[in-house]
């Protein structure tokens, strides 16, 4: 059974999918791992450590050959349409591979008559926990906000009682209070700031006092869908939101936004009016601004300044700003999917496995599933 790890082509993508320490876990279970030389740099896992840890490394023609040969391809970003065309039928690929967003090379892998796996469809039950690669990324993004976000504001965000006099500490709103958002909360807590949270799903509640915040209740209807994530809300539930959250928003020294809908894009939470009474020196920390925005005006990959002075970070690439972490997690989530087809030394799908049936989005020349989570 051999194991290929090409070098992530992405511009901006530091991530990469097996880190030297989960390679023995891959060579006790029967495979030969090789990996494209460079793949790790980004995350800090030199060709060398690689080597050591048991995993063959390939200069790029070798590496071209062996993602030819290879039984399993393993990558954070989707194969491009040209990498899956040159697979041998029957390889499996696992990688983050968005029925919405990378519907063209789930179109490639079904042609080429590989079983193609969905990091965004891994089930979200508890046995399928330690393969959850989009709880994972979310921490480190939920994480990676609020140091911006800290970063970026002109104030502190503890309180602080000094000679010179008292400091008081920053508001911080969080919005969206999932998987990112209590990260976030957490992280900013730390720092010392005094942290509000507001999410369409009552559930978060708890879950945000426990991590030490207030949660906001604005008494509308809640919204949860199926799986525990939310649903898309009216426009009128969307106005009354935006209407009710203003006063939040206008005082808070800093907003962070995590909000998402699975397979839509991201909910606007907030308009250049609800910004525009926050007081100059505010900052912004958009995290859905690679899918469409929570924040009018936000801007993936920049810092957009407006005219009241308050800067708007839009979020681009997140979890790769962390990417020693970010790697070693995703490894873990990649690997413990893999295992889970392995039987007796043998490569072995079952799809009576609700993890494995969900997951896989083509097999056998066909596109198994239609839609995202
Ligand atoms: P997500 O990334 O899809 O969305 C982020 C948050 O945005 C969610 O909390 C959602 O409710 C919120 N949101 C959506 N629309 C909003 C709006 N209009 N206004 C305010 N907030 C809005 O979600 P996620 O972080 O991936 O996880 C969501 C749920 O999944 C949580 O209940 C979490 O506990 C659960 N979860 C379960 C498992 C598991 O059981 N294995 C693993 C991870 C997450």
């Amino acid at each position: 059974m051999k194991i290929h790890v090409p070098r992530e082509s992405q511009a901006g993508e530091k991530r990469v999918a097996l880190v030297p320490d989960v390679i023995s876990k891959l060579t006790r279970a029967g495979f030969e791992v090789s990996i494209e030389s460079s793949a790790g740099l980004g995350a800090g896992a030199r060709d060398k450590d690689f080597v050591n840890a048991g995993a063959k490394v390939l200069s790029p023609s070798e590496a071209m050959a062996s993602l030819t040969a290879a039984d399993v391809l393993l990558s954070v970003q989707p194969l491009n349409v040209n990498q899956f065309k040159s697979l041998k039928r029957g390889a499996i690929t696992i990688s983050f591979l968005s029925p919405t967003t990378a519907a063209s090379n789930i179109d490639a892998a079904a042609a080429a008559g590989v079983t193609a796996f969905s990091l965004e469809l891994v089930p979200r039950i508890s046995r399928a926990q330690s393969m959850d690669a989009l709880t994972s990324q979310a921490l480190c993004a939920g994480y990676r906000a609020a140091l911006v976000a800290a970063e970026l504001s002109p104030r502190f965000f503890p309180l602080l009682m000094t000679a010179a006099g008292t400091v008081t500490p920053a508001n911080v709103l969080v919005l969206g209070a999932g998987v990112a958002g209590l990260q976030a909360i957490a992280t900013a807590r730390r720092l010392g700031a005094v942290v509000s949270a507001y999410d369409v799903r009552p559930s978060s509640a708890d879950e945000v006092r426990s991590m030490g915040a207030t949660f906001i209740d604005l008494e509308l209807e809640a919204i949860e869908g199926a799986g525990g994530y939310a649903r898309e809300m009216s426009e009128e539930r969307a106005a009354k939101q935006r209407e009710l959250l203003t006063p939040f928003i206008t005082k808070s020294h800093v907003l962070i936004t995590t909000a998402a809908v699975p397979g839509k894009p991201a909910p606007r939470l907030v308009t250049k009016e609800m910004y525009g009474a926050m007081v100059e020196g505010s900052v912004i920390v958009d995290l859905a601004a690679e899918s469409g925005g929570n924040v009018e005006g936000s801007k993936p990959g920049e810092i957009v300044v407006t005219d009241n002075g308050v800067r708007i970070w839009g979020g681009k690439d997140v979890p790769s700003q962390l990417p020693f972490h970010a790697s070693s997690l995703y490894a873990r989530n990649v690997v413990n999917l893999l295992l889970l087809m392995v039987k007796d030394g043998a490569l072995n799908l079952d799809f009576s496995d609700e993890i494995i049936d969900a997951a896989a989005v083509t097999h056998s020349g066909e596109r198994r599933k239609a839609s995202a989570k």
